[in-house]
């Protein structure tokens, strides 16, 4: 044999299947038999760590999920922070609701709206409710009162 034995003899004859010229060798030659013990003890450290370390634990999909998690509620925080100041400062400053229109005022507006709506011609009508005018809370209160009570007006 001209040259010691390569990396892929010698894990051949860890194999059980290397020539008989191949070990015929490594018998006779101390440096193969030392590269092959070198090979030998990091086959069995490498066979002993597989074997007795404990598998790792991971949990790729639910971690990945979970990364997500706080920047989504942080988004959703922003968008709805955003939208309350939309409503709030930049709604209210664009249509300014007349602060100053009174119960009465509305119950007009409504009778109106209600009398155009369930009259036959389109007309409030002269019989409509309008002619009583708008009502307090404290009328309506009495005309229950007077029907639950039977009192005269
Ligand atoms: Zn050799």
């Amino acid at each position: 044999m001209t040259g010691c034995l390569s990396p892929d003899a010698l894990t051949r004859i860890h194999a059980d299947l290397g020539s008989i010229a191949e070990r015929a060798h490594l018998a006779a030659c101390p440096a193969c038999t030392a590269r092959s013990r070198r090979m030998r003890r990091d086959l069995d450290m490498i066979a002993a760590v597989l074997r007795d370390t404990p598998e790792p634990v991971t949990r790729p999909a639910l971690a990945r999920h979970r990364g997500w998690l706080p920047a989504a509620v942080g988004l959703s925080a922003a968008a709805l922070a955003l939208l309350l100041w939309v409503e709030v400062v930049v709604w209210r400053a664009v249509t300014p609701v007349p602060p100053t229109m009174q119960p009465q005022e509305v119950a007009a507006i409504l009778s109106d709206v209600s009398a155009s709506l369930f009259s036959l011609s389109g007309d409030p009508g002269a019989g409509a409710a309008v002619e009583d005018g708008p009502q307090s809370v404290e009328d309506m209160a009495r005309e229950v009162d007077r029907a639950l009570t039977g009192a005269a007006p």
